[in-house]
This record gives structure tokens, C-alpha cells and sequence, in this order.
């Protein structure tokens, strides 16, 4: 089977990166593609697991080498995939998961062909300021009202995505996404030894139909 990439999108706060990391957790199948940021590492973020936690100067050269398979700027800081972890992922048969925003996204479908993409929305309106009030309890009314701007802005893009899941509860939406994931590994087109399997299966029952005593 060809393993493919999976971009996930969401507003800030819609459980993107918890999708993300559940997902790679519970399969072997996937791998988390590590980001590039020049933004400071949050409480608990691990350089190389989280993010590759870069300066601007050196995201710069990386850029201006042509090593990221795509990047956006968000917020004020940098942030962009790297084509080389990409492709050594998919080189050990992976599909790799990619957590990124709208911009980011756009530039990923463009370049390759090999890409499944879903956006994740929230229920309501209420749902997504609550879950983002709460997350970061340090909000003020100020950069809230600024995300809050963006999911409105970002929302525009989703009808562009190949599947849209509504972020209800936890287990739902990683069900949802794994259910995606599997019925994208089924496409014809992505079985390599699927003629072998299919020429085995016909002569093997032509053989039995052979077998058969005539009534
Ligand atoms: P945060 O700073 O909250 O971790 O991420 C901010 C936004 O940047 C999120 O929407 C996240 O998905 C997005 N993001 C993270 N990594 C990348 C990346 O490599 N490329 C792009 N385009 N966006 C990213």
C-alpha cells in the first residue's frame, strides 16, 4: 500500500494537534510530522517532538534553501514542514500526519498529489470560545477576539478540504478521522499488489470451477 499524507486543519483551539497525537498513539501506521516554528517552546513542549524550535534566522535559510514542503506565517511567528522528515516517513511506508494551518494547507495540496485533507470544526460557535477560553486561561478578551477573527477567516477555506468532521466529543472525532484513514488505504489506486492479488484470487477459483463434476 502507498502511504499517503494527511492534513489536518482547524480554527485555533478546534483539537487539531489532539487528533493528531491520539491518533499516531493508538497506529503504527502513521507518523507526526514534527513542524518548524520560530515561536517559543509552551510549558511541556520538547524540541524535536513538539516542534523544531528554530530562530528566525535559521527558519530563513531553511526557507530560502527551499527545505519546507510548505510554510506560513501565524501570528506573528513562522512556522513551516520540512520535506525531508516527510518523505522519510512515507520512505518507511508511513502516512504522515501533518498539523497545520490553512495557508500551509493550500501549499501542500498544490505540491503533491498524495494527499488526504480534513478540517476539523467545532459544534457551535459557543463550543469553540469556550474551548478556547479554556485552554489558555491567560486570554485576554483581546486575543481571543483575534483568534476568534481567524477561525472566521480560516472556516472560509474548509469546503476546500476533502472531508470536514465536526469536533463533537474526544473519542468521536478520532474515531471519525481513523474511519477516513482507513477508508482512504482501501482506494484501488493506492494497493500496489492489488492485480497480483486479484490474477491469484481468479485463477485460484477457475482451478475450483475446473474441479467441479459435471451433474
Ligand atoms: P501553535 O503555535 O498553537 O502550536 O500553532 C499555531 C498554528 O500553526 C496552528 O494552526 C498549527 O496547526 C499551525 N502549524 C503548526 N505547524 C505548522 C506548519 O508546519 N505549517 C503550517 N503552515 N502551520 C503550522
Amino acid at each position: 500500500m502507498t502511504p499517503f499524507l494527511i492534513v489536518l486543519s482547524a480554527p485555533s483551539g478546534g483539537g487539531k494537534t489532539m487528533i493528531a497525537k491520539a491518533l499516531v498513539a493508538a497506529r503504527e501506521d502513521l507518523e507526526y510530522s514534527v513542524s518548524a516554528t520560530t515561536r517559543a517552546p509552551r510549558q511541556g513542549e520538547v524540541d524535536g517532538v513538539d516542534y523544531h524550535f528554530l530562530s528566525r534566522a535559521a527558519f530563513a535559510k531553511r526557507r530560502d534553501a527551499g527545505e519546507f514542503l510548505e510554510w506560513a506565517e501565524y501570528g506573528g511567528d513562522l512556522y513551516g514542514t520540512l520535506e525531508v522528515d516527510v518523505d522519510r516517513a512515507i520512505g518507511q511506508h508511513k502516512h504522515v500526519i501533518l498539523d497545520i494551518e490553512v495557508q500551509g494547507a493550500r501549499q501542500v495540496r498544490e505540491r503533491r498529489k498524495d494527499v488526504v485533507s480534513i478540517f476539523i470544526l467545532p459544534p457551535s460557535a459557543e463550543t469553540l470560545v469556550r474551548r478556547l477560553g479554556g485552554r489558555d486561561i491567560s486570554l485576554n478578551e483581546d486575543a481571543l477576539r483575534r483568534r476568534l477573527r481567524r477561525a472566521v477567516d480560516e472556516l472560509e477555506e474548509a469546503a476546500d478540504y476533502d472531508y470536514v468532521v465536526v469536533n463533537e466529543d474526544r473519542t468521536q472525532v478520532v474515531a471519525e478521522v481513523a474511519a477516513i484513514i482507513d477508508s482512504e488505504s482501501k482506494r484501488t489506486y493506492r494497493d500496489t499488489t492489488l492485480q497480483e492479488s486479484l490474477d491469484n484470487l481468479r485463477r485460484d477459483i477457475a482451478q475450483l470451477a475446473d474441479k467441479m463434476v459435471p451433474n
